[in-house]
């Protein structure tokens, strides 16, 4: 899905817009999407009506992808029916929102290592919403993610360890369609904490060109998130 920017005041927009949404609030631009789940809220998120619809307020300061979004992101890979393997889900903040776009005929493995965070994005996430499946693994190990049962359109990895972006690559190998999106969140300080964070960027841009491919677009996430970058890339295995 291409990114339409908003006009500010131009409410029609939000209907036009099934999965993602820009909402106009008191002369305010922010960003939405359409919520799965009537009534339902993840993390304490405002929730809106706009002609007839339900929408989820997406707020950048708890989520890097919203920061991407509005840093300029050229292409959201999530549409009703896309197949999504979430590496790092946490609580599940951000994969809520990706679960609304992706609708009821899409999927979205989530992967989070540690349990008690595992546990919370089981029942307030996954229980709630049935295009969710949870899996309680370290994502270094795809080969024993038994309940993935599909390849995927789109892999997500937000897991901020030293070595994440190999651990991408390992997962997108295993599962990632070809011509499918990769979307990686860089934390330089968990790479290098010594480097300049734009060079930290660079290196790990470098490494998924090596490895099969296509960088469309690296955005840092400041002022959200500070030292950080999205980078989305396309699959092109030999
Ligand atoms: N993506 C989340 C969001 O936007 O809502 C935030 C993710 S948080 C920065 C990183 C998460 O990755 C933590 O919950 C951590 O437990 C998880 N994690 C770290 N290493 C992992 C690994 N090897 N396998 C699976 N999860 C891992």
């Amino acid at each position: 899905m291409e990114v339409k920017r908003p006009r500010v005041g131009d409410n029609s927009r939000a209907a036009s817009l099934p999965g993602l949404a820009w909402l106009d609030l008191k002369g305010q631009t922010r960003l939405g999407t359409q919520n799965l789940v009537s009534g339902s809220r993840v993390y304490g998120e405002r929730i809106v009506f706009l002609s007839g619809r339900e929408y989820r307020i997406w707020d950048p300061y708890r989520s890097k992808l919203a920061a991407g979004i509005l840093k300029g992101l050229k292409i959201v890979p999530f549409e009703e029916g896309t197949a999504v393997l979430y590496l790092g889900v946490s609580t599940g903040t951000t994969a809520s929102h990706i679960s609304d776009m992706i609708g009821k005929t899409g999927v979205l493995f989530g992967v989070e290592m540690a349990p008690r965070v595992g546990r919370e994005f089981i029942e307030n996430v996954a229980v709630k919403r049935n295009n969710v499946v949870p899996i309680i693994a370290d994502a270094r190990r795809p080969e024993l993610y038994t309940a993935v049962f599909r390849n995927v359109d789109v892999t997500y990895c937000d897991i901020a360890q030293p070595h994440q972006t190999r651990i991408a690559m390992g997962n997108c190998e295993r599962f990632l369609k070809k011509n499918g999106y990769l979307m990686l969140v860089v934390k330089a300080r968990s790479i290098d904490s010594v480097k300049a964070p734009k060079m930290v960027f660079r290196e790990e841009a470098k490494k998924l060109d090596a490895g099969g491919f296509n960088i469309i677009q690296k955005v840092e996430l400041e002022p959200y998130d500070r030292d950080h970058a999205l980078i989305l890339a396309k699959y092109h295995p030999n």
